[in-house]
């Protein structure tokens, strides 16, 4: 369950009620280790890295010595933070496997209990959450946004509007494994268009399963900004992190789970 400081509403609290039946009439099998009897089980919860401390005040990522990372120093990004619950590796890689094919909306739920105890932790002021958007093409193909299996719980918990119209990616992006940061940043830069309507002077919480650089949520910061929104905060679950012994030179790992990569 989300821990203290985070004032649940009680809508959520009889959503939750509905799973833990659920959980009883059909049991699960956890979506990181496979275990019978749990969505996501004690055992890999306790496996995961989590990224709460010695992280860039900005975008998040590990740092050893400095408050904000060497890539922030050098150019701020447009969101004002983004911060992710865990390293993408282990149970939680298979985990968001089957969220992003199985459409397994119940693990979806289990998952977010995470983002919802990382946003507790935040002193963020969020009218919005927004899932960041799949093209349409690709949006037919999955039949639905692994995102969004996410960022609904999280809003129905912290009593929060979600908009999953409010951001559309209108061009669809090469796939972004093996290329470099500035690559990256190239390869999403203006693919998304926001909604004016929905995001004027709103504050918005962007929300992910995965990030690796950040690209695609600076990508989608500039286009909320441009819309004329408020500040935009991001919260993913997980996050490939840069491994180099200098961070001038972090390049991205390659992050995949499953036949497409992020
Ligand atoms: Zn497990
Ligand atoms: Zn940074």
């Amino acid at each position: 369950m989300p821990q203290a400081g985070l004032q649940v509403r009680p809508a959520y609290s009889v959503y939750r009620l509905i799973w833990s039946g659920l959980d009883i009439l059909f049991p699960p099998v956890c979506g990181g280790c496979g275990k019978r009897g749990y969505r996501w089980c004690p055992e890999c919860a306790r496996s995961l890295r989590l990224l709460s401390e010695n992280i860039c005040s900005t975008c998040g990522e590990p740092v050893e010595h400095a408050r904000i990372c060497l890539r922030c120093q050098q150019k701020n990004p447009a969101y004002s933070a983004l911060r992710s619950y865990a390293e993408f590796g282990g149970p939680l890689r298979e985990a968001l496997h089957h969220l992003k094919y199985k459409h397994d909306i119940g693990l979806g739920e289990a998952l977010s209990e995470m983002l919802i105890e990382l946003y507790a932790r935040l002193a963020w002021r969020i009218d919005l959450i927004v899932p960041v958007p799949l093209s349409q093409g690709r949006l037919k193909e999955r039949g639905y946004n692994q995102a969004a299996l996410l960022a609904r719980p999280l809003a129905l918990a912290i009593n929060a509007r979600y908009a999953s119209s409010a951001l559309a990616r209108t061009r669809n992006t090469p796939s972004q494994v093996g290329l470099s940061v500035e690559e990256r940043q190239e390869n999403v830069s203006g693919a998304f268009t926001a909604d004016r309507k929905q995001v004027w002077a709103r504050d918005i919480l962007l929300v992910d399963d995965t990030v690796t650089t950040g690209s695609t949520v600076n990508a989608c910061a500039e286009a909320l900004l441009a819309a004329g929104s408020g500040k935009v905060y991001a919260l993913s679950l997980a996050r490939a992190v840069l491994k180099a012994k200098n961070e001038n030179d972090r390049q991205p790992n390659r992050v995949s789970i499953g036949p497409r990569s992020v």
